[in-house]
């Protein structure tokens, strides 16, 4: 066995989608596995997660690799496709597409190949990514509907902070039904949203400008990533598409993943190669940045950033050394970091150490990284090796 590797639990990916019909309950679901399904092994994740009702990715070639290996389930290309070439294969692959721009709509209408697409025509609602904008939406969807090459039209868009909410008791798993009248009425807020620090102003708002453009076509809808299921029940609708829950992290500040039933799908463990002891005054690592106040023992594991462990991460950032909690001493190297196990006396080399996952939130290692945990995962370097546990 080599070390450091990342441990993917199956069953955690499908609990995880249990608590996710649970939270949308009316719901259909789009399980997201783009970036190799957050880094957890594309195709293995699409496997465990047979039963979600279709499945998003951002690049085509996620697609194609999906259909060789066999799977066929609903493919939604969240960012569409480019190009004539590109619409063909899409179409050769049976996926749905995302269509924000005119020149995918352009590319669309001259499409020759007798495949009809179902189209997610994209509203930007204040996300300023991609979409149509309301200005331009009903032409968008007037020129989509007399395509002779789309079978289906469905409406989406994207939030930019459905994170941030102010009320806490709506991100109970229990509250399933939160109502934000007061809120979601405040419709004079549109002109002012980037100016206000009112927090899910911004989400109240992006809602009502969707429900606006979209509520006259009749088409059924998709608005929800992972915190939108957690904390906006009322951007449920027709279609979620969670990502981040799915695999067991939580997206809320201050929350972690277990406050919602969720399971951390990926553990990334290494070892304890060595231990040093060094006297009050000595430093540890490269520049010396973290000095020893008193004599200690300093476990080197065997994970750096050249797996993906970021070299931003700060000293003081917790580590499980064989179950119980250590900080990282020292700046991360390549294929090593330092641990202060001095309130460990039993540590020893061959001990394992955890750096996220089971017993250790992903959310916990983050902050000292000035990250996220969906950047952590999605970083994890191919020199790691992914291990199933069924
Ligand atoms: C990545 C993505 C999601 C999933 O987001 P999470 O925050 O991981 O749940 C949903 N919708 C779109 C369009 C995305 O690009």
């Amino acid at each position: 066995m080599s070390f450091p590797v990342a441990t993917i639990d199956a069953s955690a990916l499908r609990n995880n989608l249990a608590v996710v019909r649970r939270m949308a309950p009316r719901s259909r679901v789009i399980a997201v596995v783009k970036a190799n399904g957050y880094g957890h092994g594309m195709i293995r994740v699409a496997r465990a997660l047979a039963d979600a009702d279709g499945l998003g990715v951002a690049r085509l070639a996620d697609a194609v690799a999906l259909r060789e290996a066999g799977i066929t389930q609903r493919i939604l290309l969240l960012e569409g496709v480019f190009g004539a070439e590109q619409f063909a294969l899409a179409a050769k692959e049976q996926c749905e597409i995302v269509v924000h721009s005119p020149e995918q709509l352009d590319v669309l209408e001259q499409f020759s190949g007798s495949h009809r697409f179902v189209v997610w025509l994209k509203l930007n609602s204040g996300m300023n990514r991609l979409g149509f904008r309301v200005s331009d939406f009903a032409a968008a969807h007037a020129r989509l509907r007399r395509c002779s090459s789309v079978s289906l039209i469905r409406v989406m868009t994207h939030l930019s902070s459905s994170e941030e909410r102010d009320d806490p008791d709506s991100w109970s798993p229990h509250s399933t039904s939160v109502q934000h009248e007061s809120a979601a009425a405040d419709r004079g807020a549109r002109a002012h949203v980037a100016a206000t620090s009112r927090r899910g102003e911004i989400t109240v708002t992006q809602l009502q400008i969707f429900d606006d453009a979209v509520a006259p076509l009749g088409h059924e809808r998709s608005v929800a990533n992972s915190a939108a299921v957690i904390a906006w029940p009322e951007s449920h609708q027709d279609w979620v598409r969670p990502g981040l829950m799915l695999y067991g992290m939580s997206p809320m500040p201050g929350k972690t993943a277990a406050d919602f039933g969720l399971r951390p799908a990926m553990t990334l463990s290494t070892q304890l190669i060595a231990i040093q002891n060094i006297g009050a005054g000595e430093s540890v690592g490269y520049n010396g940045i973290w000095r020893a106040s008193r004599a200690s023992r300093i476990g080197i594991a065997a994970i750096g950033y050249g797996d993906g462990f970021p070299r931003s991460t700060r000293n003081g950032a917790p580590v499980l050394v064989a179950g119980r909690e250590a900080s990282i001493a020292g700046r991360v190297s390549m294929d090593m970091i330092g641990i202060d196990v001095t309130d460990l006396p039993n540590a020893k080399p061959g001990d394992e150490v955890i750096v996220w996952g089971s017993g250790l939130p992903a959310e916990r290692l983050a902050p000292y990284a000035d990250t996220t945990c969906y950047e952590l995962v999605c970083r994890v370097t191919s020199r790691v090796p992914l291990l199933w546990r069924e």
